[in-house]
């Protein structure tokens, strides 16, 4: 590491021209401190570094922008220009304002100035020379905001000096990006997360740029991509520890999503009414033409005065990130990570500093909240728009996400709904994930796109619900009327806007099989899944609220394997007493007609949190007060839940569920407490209990579990985190933790033994029980029900009538001694190939 001296961007568009030759003494000869000039090529002024504006001429033609390491700018915009008396200037900020680096702090009429002054040359001095020497990084042409144009150093210190010294000089390092893509939207919130536990200020350079690393936008825009090094600087005390952290992120190494990005441009081509583009999610679609016009809206606002501005602006930013929140939970319940991941990045974006700064200086400067929030988003869209990575250009439509929720909470209102046709094929300039996942399922047929491309976050999710996509299709799609019946066929990057009757009836005629293939499978659904050689297999369903119940009958799930309480509760801003939550357990119970669900006690800290049960921070919350953990911490909230268990009716039909159990004398303790709630409640029966198998401990313990447990079910998302010791939220370790490694099939045989010792029975409620390459694994290892999202029950029912327990036994148990999660799967895949 060595000594960061402070680099100075260009702070215009234009061509660097020596002081000397300035058409003025004063400047020419030095006397107003050292520096540069710049011939100007447009009229707008942007910051060289983060600082504070300490001066600000009043006719807005030349301030002094004070550097954090002390150093103080002047810029002043042309020469003898203080006789215009402000014409032709605008100045963006005020006195004692924060500005980030590139923000704008000037805009000028170059036409107007240039008639009325002397020259139009613009000086970049250090006037503290006695303190800081700067020197110029080379003549010709420079762009405001991005070239570097001078490093300025502190005078009279060494390197090593100037890193001990109080304040603490910038410390800097080089980093190679190993993300997929470059730091695109999520690689950006990870590096962000990174940098956000420090008090330093770091910042990412590359390619004459510069961003803070508390910025996804910023980072976003320095266009990198995978290979590429860039220089990190971090400066503050404990700099040392933020720089290795941000450091890591950066080279963390992720996968770009498949398959990689389209062009922007895109290579549509229109044959008569077929129109070509990017596919972006498979499948084939009959459907009705509905448009999504959907740009952002207008708002009519006068603004109410700055104050007054700032907090609708504030208030607006907070209920989206609630409602993000919420998303993000929501998704994650119901075990869709790579949408809950979306929308995580998509709160990052939110907290970007710079958008938000720009936005807040637009309403210093009399703008209303919404007028400034748009312009700052579009700021920050015309750079992704102009990067050479179409991967980052695709963040856009996530920038413009965001700022549509905004804007609709400032105009106090909900987005309109679009009409949907029974079977709609969306026609959009492009979507954008919430606009997508908003609108029901059942009536989403597929969708189409002008631009996007197949790596963007709705192609993505797409993928995930199936509905086939197609993107980059060329704006002639734009000019198709609404309302007209229409093939999309986005396997083969089709959609054909005036399919021929033949047309029309063959893919009719394909969509038909398919659904026949899935109304069996439906049918069938009701029926117990036995495998080819008689071998039940339960198939029940993950759940977090009563929708979910109907869905899960609806799909004829054998019963609830896992209500994750904390879900049920998430849009409360109180924790329900005993008797509101005995009231949500009896209805779910209720509506499953007979069957019986396992209901889990509340499982917060780690990765899940309820916003009025703050939790104490910690360390390592992963490794902290989680799960049953913290109903120990918090004996009340345990009590409470145990008070609204018991009291469900008929108990033989709600089976309680402890999460994050270690080892047997946690259980002992809970259900000690169980018969003591029961007794107080005059309740002589007695629920099931059984205890999630998470921890290594617990899998390793199994036998011991199962003395005291009734049944034990394996929590595979966090099983795999702690056997792994991989974080299951670590976009960067995504690929590797993989459920189906070779050491948790064999926590999943000791689970299966431990519990036979003592007749208990397993399930598998994690998410691996979702996936059909883990289904033959799971079951040929003893398990006895697989929990899964309640739409894929048919299926997962349908592939085990396929299977011959013995068979998957025979594979499995061999498959404890392949080396690698990978050579699990690609035996799988030999075995039971999937279609
Ligand atoms: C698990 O860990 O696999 C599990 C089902 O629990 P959660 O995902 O809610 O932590
Ligand atoms: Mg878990």
């Amino acid at each position: 590491m060595s000594i960061d001296a402070l680099t100075l961007l260009a702070p215009l568009t234009g061509w660097v021209v020596p002081l000397s030759e300035v058409p003025d003494p004063v400047f020419a000869g030095g006397m107003m401190g050292e520096g540069v000039a710049i011939e100007p090529a447009d009229g707008r002024v942007y910051a060289p570094c983060a600082g504070t504006i300490s001066q600000l001429a009043k006719t807005g033609h030349a301030l002094t922008l004070s550097s954090d390491a002390g150093a103080d700018i002047l810029i002043h915009v042309g020469i003898d220009t203080v006789l215009l008396n402000g014409a032709g200037f605008t100045a963006r900020v005020r006195e004692g304002q924060r500005v980030a680096v590139g923000e704008t702090l000037i805009e000028f009429d170059a036409d107007r100035v240039a008639q009325g002054a002397k020259s139009l040359q613009t000086v970049v001095l250090v006037v503290n020379g006695d303190a800081f020497a700067p020197a110029s990084l080379g003549l010709g042409r420079v762009e405001g905001g991005e070239t570097a144009l001078m490093s300025v150093n502190p005078r009279g210190q060494t390197s090593d000096e100037a890193a001990l010294s109080a304040s603490g000089e910038a410390l800097l390092a080089q980093a190679t990006v190993r993300h997929g893509g470059g730091l695109h939207a999520r690689p950006s919130a990870l590096v962000q997360a990174a940098a956000k536990p420090f008090a330093a200020r770091v910042e990412v350079r590359f390619g004459g740029r510069s961003a803070k690393a508390a910025s996804v936008v910023g980072l976003m825009r320095l266009g990198t991509d995978e290979g590429d090094t860039v220089e990190v600087s971090a400066q503050g005390a404990d700099a040392a520890a933020a720089l290795a952290a941000v450091v890591a992120a950066i080279e963390t190494v992720t996968t770009v999503p498949e398959p990689t990005p389209t062009p922007a441009v895109p290579q549509a081509a229109q044959q008569g009414p077929r129109f070509a583009g990017v596919c972006a999610a498979p499948g084939l679609a009959v459907g009705t033409l509905v448009r999504l016009d959907h740009g952002l809206p207008e708002l009519a606002e006068t603004p109410a005065g700055a104050d007054a501005e700032f907090t609708r602006l504030a208030s607006a930013l907070a209920s989206v990130r609630e409602q993000i929140d919420a998303m993000v939970h929501g998704a994650r319940a119901r075990g869709l990570t790579q949408q809950a991941d979306i929308y995580s990045a998509h709160l990052a974006l939110l907290d970007d500093p710079e958008l938000a700064a720009t936005a807040e200086n637009s309403v210093a400067n009399g703008m209303a909240a919404g007028a400034a929030f748009r312009q700052a988003v579009q700021v920050q869209a015309d750079e992704l728009r102009a990067l050479d990575n179409p991967l980052l250009r695709e963040r856009v439509s996530d920038l413009n996400d965001i700022a549509r929720q905004v804007l609709t909470q400032l105009a106090g209102g909900r987005l309109p709904e679009p009409e949907l046709a029974e079977q709609s094929i969306l026609l959009a300039d492009d979507l954008a994930p919430s606009e997508l996942t908003r609108l029901p399922r059942e009536r989403v047929a597929g969708f189409v796109t002008a631009q996007g491309g197949a790596t963007s976050h709705v192609a993505i999710i797409a993928r995930a619900m199936g509905i086939p996509a197609l993107v980059a299709a060329g704006d002639g799609v734009l000019g198709l009327p609404a309302g007209r019946e229409v093939v999309l066929d986005a396997a083969a990057g089709l959609l054909d806007a005036e399919p021929e009757a033949a047309t029309l009836s063959e893919a009719r005629q394909r969509l038909a099989l398919l659904r026949d293939q899935s109304a069996r499978r439906f049918a069938a659904a009701h029926d117990p899944a036995l495998s080819r050689d008689g071998v039940r297999v339960e198939v029940a369903a993950n759940i977090g609220s009563l929708a979910d119940v109907e869905e899960a009958v609806r799909c004829g799930a054998d019963g609830v394997g896992l209500l994750r309480t904390e879900f049920l509760f998430l849009e409360r801003d109180s924790l329900p007493n005993a008797a509101e939550q005995r009231d949500s357990y009896q209805a779910i119970v209720d509506a499953l007609a007979g069957k019986t669900a396992i209901i889990r006690t509340l499982d917060v800290g780690g990765d899940k949190s309820l916003p009025y049960l703050p939790l104490p921070p910690e360390p390592n919350p992963a490794l902290g007060l989680r799960g049953i953990r913290s109903g120990f911490a918090r004996p009340e909230v345990l009590e409470a839940q145990l008070e609204g268990l018991l009291s469900v009716k008929p108990l033989a039909r709600c089976r309680i569920l402890l999460p994050m159990i270690t080892d047997v004398a946690e259980l002992i303790a809970v259900r000690a407490l169980i018969d003591q709630i029961a007794a107080q409640l005059g309740v002589t029966e007695r629920p099931e209990v059984g205890v999630m198998i998470e921890v290594p401990s617990a899998a390793v313990l199994a036998d011991q579990l199962s003395e005291h447990a009734d049944f034990l079910s394996i929590g595979t998302n966090d099983l795999t985190q702690y056997a792994l010791a991989m974080d299951r939220c670590h976009p960067g370790l995504a690929a590797q933790i993989d459920g189906l490694h070779p050491a948790l099939l064999r926590l999943v045989k000791l689970t299966v033994d431990g519990a036979a010792r003592h007749g208990r029975w397993v399930g598998v409620c994690g998410a691996l029980a979702s996936e059909p390459a883990a289904v033959p694994v799971l079951v040929g290892l003893g398990v006895a029900e697989l929990s899964v999202g309640a739409a894929l029950v048919p299926q997962i029912k349908a592939q085990v009538r396929e299977l011959s327990v013995d068979q998957c036994r025979q594979e499995a148990l061999a498959m404890l001694g392949l080396p690698s999660a990978q050579a699990v799967r690609e035996r799988v895949a030999a075995v039971w190939p999937q279609p």
